[in-house]
């Protein structure tokens, strides 16, 4: 089966993994930092906070930005869980803003309108989650024009989109968000197998971050509360309710070898891509548009069949292209739509173009170790699947 992603591993990556392993820190030695200042540095933006998951980011993100019991988080349904369930976790309800029917991520009219009613009925979101979905940017000044003008916060999960760029931008610089987050999951651009990361231009964010991320504690004499002067050297004070969402060291020496093959990974995706538009253009399926002043980092290559009476639906279609060994994927089913938020009251039919879109989606597959004789497969499987 050709996998839709899968990670790239080099001589490079194994030997700084078996360095970590010779060394005397597996965890909470030098790698991590080392890791941070890579991406801060790589993307524009002074802060970086290392985890052990994006999952985890974005709960630190949330709590940072203080969402709590009673607050709202909006983000979009077309996302992986994670992008909603980080409001949960604080407490806070969470709703749902539809996409864009060009870019497929979120529309900012639509944000534009669901504010002004918001903010008539008194219920402004504190958060906003903004997915650059497949690796595409979000109209990201637009939404960060909005909330000046409406007053809330802004995360950045920008799971599929290290590497990207709008008009120049680096994404997870911040430019126009409070927070960005990052992940390193072995089907993302770049992986540390686990890993996550949080840039943010605000050092306070990121210290409330760091602290955390370990327990809420800390050795920082000067912020000690319970010692005088001249505390012992064995004092640490834990001052808040933290997690352990740590990045080991042996993940943070993989993800910094990885980090130096960035811009040659989105090179490849970006070519596969190119070749895909070209090799498909002729059948009755809708392609990606990447938006003008956009780069995408394309860790998701995505069509939308265009259903008739005469052609096999998605379902026929996707069952048929698995059984020819070509590993299509749906990214995603709306989360409003998962039983958990089902749950919590939502229904078919509030969003209808994400609805409708994942109804339509197959993810091809895209990574950068693919070869082209593989994804000639691919595109004769669905040639043939489709005729
Ligand atoms: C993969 C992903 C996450 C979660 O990443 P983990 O590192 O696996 O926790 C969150 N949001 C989106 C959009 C993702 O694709």
């Amino acid at each position: 089966m050709i996998p839709y992603g899968r990670q790239d591993i080099t001589q490079a990556d194994i030997d700084a993994v078996v360095d970590v392993l010779r060394s005397d820190f597996l965890t909470q030695g030098p790698a991590v930092p080392r890791f941070e200042q890579a991406v801060a540095q790589r993307v524009g933006a002074p802060h970086a906070v290392a985890v052990n998951s994006a999952t985890s980011a974005l709960h630190l993100a949330c709590l940072a930005l203080d969402l709590q019991a009673g607050d709202l988080l909006w983000t979009v349904p077309n996302t992986f869980v994670a992008s909603a369930n980080c409001g949960r976790y604080c407490g806070a309800d969470v709703d749902f803003v539809d996409i864009d029917p060009v870019s497929w991520n979120i529309s900012v009219p639509a944000l534009y309108e669901k504010l002004l009613v918001a903010r008539r009925q008194g219920r402004l979101p504190k958060v906003l989650v903004a997915v650059h979905f497949a690796g595409q940017p979000t109209e990201q000044e637009d939404i960060w024009r909005l909330a000046q003008e409406f007053g809330f916060r802004v995360i950045e999960d920008a799971s599929h989109a290290i590497g990207a760029a709008r008009n120049g931008e680096p994404v997870g610089s911040c430019r126009w968000s409070d927070i960005t987050v990052f992940s390193f999951h072995p089907v993302k651009i770049i992986t540390s197998a686990e890993g996550g990361m949080a840039t943010t231009r605000d050092a306070i964010l990121a210290e409330r971050m760091s602290l955390l991320r370990s327990h809420g504690i800390t050795r920082d004499v000067k912020k000690f509360r319970n010692f005088g002067s001249n505390p012992p050297a064995w004092a640490y004070e834990q001052q808040q309710l933290g997690y352990n969402y740590r990045m080991t060291d042996l993940q943070a020496a993989l993800g910094t070898s990885q980090l130096e093959r960035l811009d040659s990974y989105v090179a490849t995706r970006n070519a596969f891509a190119l070749r895909y538009n070209d090799r498909l253009a002729h059948l009755p399926l809708n392609l990606p548009t990447v938006l003008p002043g956009n780069l995408s980092s394309f860790h998701l290559y995505v069509v939308r069949l265009q259903a008739t009476a005469t052609r096999p639906n998605r379902r026929e279609l996707f069952e048929r292209l698995r059984g020819k060994g070509v590993g299509v994927n749906l990214h995603y089913m709306p989360v409003h739509l998962q039983p958990y938020y089902r749950d919590l009251g939502f229904t078919p039919g509030q969003y209808p173009r994400a609805e409708q879109y994942a109804d339509e989606a197959i993810t091809l597959p895209l990574f950068a170790a693919m070869r082209e004789a593989e994804q000639d497969v691919v595109i004769a499987a669905l040639g043939e699947a489709l005729s």
